[in-house]
């Protein structure tokens, strides 16, 4: 798990196992599994909450990485709801929302995972996995 500092070219999708935990399922960790677009190898990345990933404004912000508008074409985050937007600008379903990067392990072709955690209502914290993207530097 990586953050990424280079602008970047959003590739294809890859397939993710499941992409929706709860409760006991996120403790300790929720376990990500995703299929590479280029050899097909399953990868498995586990999220722990407070400690993996970037929050998403360090892709955005001046652009750096991508723009709002590149996010938010492709559905990889939505505009966050009006009494939310202390979690920022753009989020996935309205949570705290992180990146990282993460290669895969067995070509090292390259991806970044989006996803979001908090407390959804009182007794129900979710972890979401937006989505996880292959990706190429453009420098
Ligand atoms: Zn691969």
């Amino acid at each position: 798990m990586y953050p990424l500092s280079k602008k970047i070219k959003i590739g294809k999708q890859a397939t993710v196992e499941k992409d929706h935990f709860s409760n006991d399922e996120i403790i300790p960790s929720a376990t990500v599994q995703f299929t590479c677009c280029d050899c097909n190898h399953k990868n498995v990345v586990e999220i722990f909450p407070y400690e993996s990933g970037f929050p998403i404004i360090q892709m955005h912000r001046e652009e750096r990485v991508l723009s709002k508008s590149q996010l938010l074409d492709n559905k990889i985050v939505a505009e966050t709801s009006e009494g939310r937007r202390h979690f920022g600008d753009l989020t996935v379903k309205d949570l705290p929302t992180l990146y990282f990067g993460t290669d895969c392990q067995n070509c090292y072709s390259k991806y970044f995972c989006v996803f979001s955690y908090g407390e959804w209502q009182p007794g129900l914290t979710l972890l979401l996995v937006s989505g996880v993207w292959k990706y190429e530097e453009l420098e």
